[in-house]
């Protein structure tokens, strides 16, 4: 899996709106537009989706707003009674990938 089908995946279960480039412009050269409508610039980085497969943190700090937090919490290791005090492994730093792909797995059950 990409990191991109990974990031849809992730943004699909989380119901967070992903933008895709849908249609391009062929005669005016390099227009494009998002799926939510948006019409892209030539240097445009402000219309992006989150990139969870590469940051971790990212991933974290949305699943921090979630009701289940504290259950998820438990099923990658951390206490679930310190809100504050996060000891995470560190290979799930290292390779977001990893937690991405934790998250599939504990939300698809
Ligand atoms: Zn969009």
């Amino acid at each position: 899996m990409t990191n991109t089908e990974l990031n849809r995946k992730i943004c699909k279960k989380l119901g967070i709106e992903r933008h895709e480039v849908v249609w391009k412009d062929c005669k005016t050269f390099n227009v494009k537009y998002c799926s939510c409508g948006y019409k892209y610039g030539f240097k445009d980085e402000e219309h992006s989706n989150p990139d969870f497969a590469a940051n971790a943190k990212d991933l974290i700090e949305v699943l921090m707003k979630r009701e289940d937090w504290r259950e998820f919490k438990r099923e990658i290791g951390l206490s679930p009674h310190s809100p504050k005090c996060l000891f995470i492994d560190f290979n799930y730093i290292l390779n977001p990938r990893l937690l991405c792909e934790r998250f599939l797995e504990w939300e698809g059950k």
